[in-house]
């Protein structure tokens, strides 16, 4: 049987002439990430509204859509006809199941109409329904709060049919994944890259991970690691094509050549480098890492000044103005914390200097890379990059 979603949507509401764009890759975006469960699921937009109608299983109707990026809140919403009995008798029912869990429960009803021809107007239907409830529940379970009801039950009357609902789920909002466009994100197995990734399918953005691999300096368990990461980020964008460079080479390299305290400045630069080519031929548009200012040696403005420069797509950091126990909060909300902390070495640990230089510059990197084939060490690794497609569902 056939099941009714309310879906409200805010920000893109706000967007003037884009705005039905914005809807309709809304729409698609909530059709792709059902319909291999339901191929005749129905969904259409009313002013300010999306309705789905679907039959699969609520549960998991209810998980993908906590996942959709452009979605304020949902419903599931029961529609039934104009008649009055099936309204009051719905009424009852929702506040009966909701007794099952709880002793007792303050509520209200919300009426509407929408269609000013109904024979009730909205206040005189909030009045007759709450007092139907009042006089078939027991008392002392049961008490009238209109500001601050446990309970909110939503009637709405519309033209052919009436609509009742109370639970409303709070959804990640922001914008739908496609509207901003494809931006790369470098992916490693840590806890901050996922997190960053997540921001950016906030705003919209459908993103394009690429993880260095560096075999056997980094075992493969830890690029299964990145394929989970990534297979959890996928959930939100309904699919994710993930690049797994192969760094040992360059590595190796830069251990040989150059200066060993440059060691993380240089391998990040040519990871920008390598990410750009990669993210451009997909039209990528900015490269998103999980950065932020002073966390480590790395991350100190001076080297962020020499690795910045390197590719021409802006980076973006999401992570700037975090600490780390919002990170990892959020790391555990979007479900990518209890991988990340599994205890496989990424390879800058393993190749990590013994005293970095925390305040490099310019000329001093770009003279300790000056021994490096540097154009060639990237077409080899751009030329032998691996491509694995993940469907979310
Ligand atoms: P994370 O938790 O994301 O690994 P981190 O705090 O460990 O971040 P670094 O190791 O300095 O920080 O890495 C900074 C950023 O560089 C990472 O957030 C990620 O975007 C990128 N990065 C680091 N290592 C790799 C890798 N092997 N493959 C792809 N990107 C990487
Ligand atoms: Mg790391």
């Amino acid at each position: 049987m056939s099941k009714l979603y309310l879906i409200r949507y805010g920000e893109i509401a706000l967007k003037g002439e884009n705005r039905s764009l914005f809807e309709d890759i809304l729409l698609s975006n909530i059709k792709k990430s059902l319909d291999n469960k339901d191929k005749n699921l129905i969904i259409y937009k009313t002013p300010g509204r999306i309705f789905l109608e679907t039959s699969t299983d609520q549960s998991i109707v209810i998980e993908r859509l906590l996942k959709i990026a452009g979605i304020v809140s949902f419903s599931p919403v029961q529609k039934l006809s104009l008649n009055y009995n099936e309204m009051k008798k719905e009424t009852l029912k929702i506040v009966r199941n909701n007794l099952k869990e709880r002793e007792n429960t303050s509520f209200r009803i919300s009426a509407r109409r929408s269609n000013k021809k109904y024979k009730y107007d909205s206040m005189e239907l909030q009045y007759k329904l709450g007092e139907y409830v009042i006089e078939n529940v027991d008392q002392n379970k049961i008490e009238v709060d209109l500001h601050q009801p446990e309970l909110n039950i939503n009637v709405e009357i519309r033209k052919h049919n009436s609509y009742i609902y109370s639970k409303v789920y709070q959804g990640i909002g922001g914008l739908p994944v496609g509207v901003t466009g494809n931006v790369g994100l470098m992916l490693s197995g840590g806890i901050d890259s996922p997190v960053a990734g997540y921001m950016g399918i906030k705003r919209g953005a459908k993103i394009i991970p690429v993880y260095f691999h560096s075999f056997p300096f980094t075992g493969d368990k830890t690029k299964q690691k990145v394929i989970e990461l990534a297979n959890i980020l996928a959930k939100y964008q309904n699919n994710i094509d993930l690049y797994v460079v192969n760094f040992t080479d360059i590595l190796q390299e830069i251990n040989e050549k150059c200066p060993n305290k440059l060691m993380t400045i240089i391998m990040r630069r040519l990871m920008l480098k390598i990410t750009e080519l990669i993210v451009e031929k997909k039209n990528g548009k900015a490269i998103i890492t999980g950065e932020s200012i002073g966390q480590v040696a790395s991350q100190t403005l001076d080297a962020i000044k020499v690795t910045n420069t390197v590719p021409k797509l802006p980076i973006l950091r999401p992570l700037l103005g975090l600490n780390k126990v919002q990170i990892i909060n959020m790391a555990k909300k979007i479900g990518t914390y209890d991988i990340s902390i599994q205890p496989y070495e990424d390879c800058c640990t393993v190749f990590v200097p013994d005293s970095p230089e925390t305040h490099p510059n310019m000329e001093q990197v770009e003279k300790g890379e000056a021994t490096l084939d540097v154009d060639d060490l990237i077409k080899k690794a751009v030329n032998t990059v691996e491509l694995i497609n993940i469907e979310a569902y």
